[in-house]
């Protein structure tokens, strides 16, 4: 494993990591204290899982547009907790390819007389410019957020921007012409390719859209996942249920080895996404429902539907007491929570223990090098009833 020290020179006013500087595997030491001090409690949290090269790993990289006092278009993030943008060169977590198109979107913009949009006047046209590339299949989407939805020269520009980097297999339109923190607006239009990318998770191919959920990690993706459904130990004659399940990945990938596999996910480009990915993959065994994930549990539960196993990877927030408490009603023998916040995970596990439920492994992996966010998958089986 790799203890170089890369210094990011940008560290303090991007805001974005918290251990820039510092070895991997102290960072590694760290994460480890911190799932210990929240879920120790619960039981033994395994060491932590690493990356071996722990740099350029987001396969998502998001830019800003916007000018600096000279006039210059620069392209970065916003400096933590505000709306002023930090220009950003050369980030050591960001995929290089993404951050090179970025660079190549922006020395474009003066030949094609597109203006960076102006937040507090509404002027301007390029907002952010989005990349997403399937770190298996190469394949690259780029979306524009525009502040209005004319894209002058719209194909000359996609000519342009595709000489330079004819890796690129998508490139869509994106209108956000709100006072928002959120990039991505409601409207959307394809102007080059199909509008998705596909990756390669364990075996599986799937199809990602702008506004649907994939982890950013792909590497330690498959580390997450492999545990998860090792954890689950199933036999081929389960029915699981996998609740949050974005563009369906978990479910999809523990299909072959159960009986039947039940998807719910809230955002229906998600939702779609996931049906075709069931499709693609000649899965047939799967069924993806759009809804709120607890208020589709107590449906299950009032209809004394059985499941086997829950999957659930819920946001940051955590899960809600309606999903929980239909868990317990359902009573799956076995529940596998994916969690990218210790902190509400100890939460949800505190009500499932409380219900009847036992904490049986705990395992940390490094989703996000450099940053102070860890992923854990934890195991839990039903006590009694
Ligand atoms: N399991 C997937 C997605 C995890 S991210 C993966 O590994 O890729 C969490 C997902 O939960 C997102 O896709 C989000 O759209 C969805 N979500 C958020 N709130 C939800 C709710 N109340 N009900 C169902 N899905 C929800």
């Amino acid at each position: 494993m790799t203890d170089a020290i890369e210094k990011c020179k940008i560290t303090k006013k991007c805001g974005g990591c918290q251990f820039q500087g510092m070895a991997y595997q102290e960072q590694l030491k760290r994460k480890q204290k911190q799932e210990e001090k929240l879920l120790g409690r619960f039981c033994k949290v395994n060491p932590i899982i690493g990356m071996d090269q722990p740099y350029y790993y987001r396969n998502k990289v998001h830019a800003v547009f916007d000018r600096d006092r000279k006039g210059n278009i620069i392209s970065g993030t916003y400096r933590e907790g505000t709306h002023q943008v930090v220009a950003v060169e050369d980030c050591l977590i960001e995929d290089e390819k993404s951050q090179e198109i970025i660079r190549t979107i922006r020395g474009m913009l003066k030949s094609f007389k597109m203006k960076t949009y102006d937040e507090d006047t509404g002027y301007g046209l390029l907002r952010h410019v989005l990349v997403r590339r399937g770190f298996t299949t190469g394949e690259i989407m780029v979306v524009l957020v525009l502040g209005s939805p004319i894209l002058p020269s719209k194909n000359n520009f996609v000519k342009a921007l595709r000489k330079e980097h004819p890796e690129i297999t998508t490139v869509v339109l994106n209108v956000n012409d709100k006072k928002t923190s959120m990039v991505l607006g409601e409207k959307e239009k394809t102007i080059y390719g199909p509008g998705y990318i596909r990756d390669v998770l364990c075996g599986c191919t799937f199809r990602i859209s702008p506004k649907s959920f994939y982890q950013v990690n792909p590497v330690q993706t498959e580390v997450l996942y492999q545990t998860a459904i090792r954890f689950a130990d199933l036999s081929g004659k389960e029915t699981v249920i996998d609740a949050y399940c974005g563009i369906g990945t978990i479910g999809l990938i523990a299909a072959k080895h159960a009986k039947k596999v039940i998807g719910v996910e809230l955002n229906q480009d998600a939702v779609r996404d996931a049906r075709m990915n069931a499709k693609e993959n000649s899965i047939t065994n799967v069924r993806i429902y759009q809804g709120d994930a607890g208020r589709f549990m107590v449906e299950m539960a009032e209809e004394k539907q059985k499941a086997d196993v829950v999957f659930m990877d819920p946001p940051r927030a955590g899960s809600d007491e309606r999903f929980l408490s239909s868990v317990v009603r359902l009573a799956p023998k076995k529940v596998v929570y994916v969690s990218c916040n210790p902190q509400t995970l100890a939460r949800d596990l505190k009500y499932l223990v409380k219900q009847g439920y036992e904490v049986r492994k705990i395992q940390p992996v490094d989703m996000f090098p450099f940053c102070d966010h860890c992923e854990t998958v934890c195991f839990l089986t039903r006590k009694y009833k």
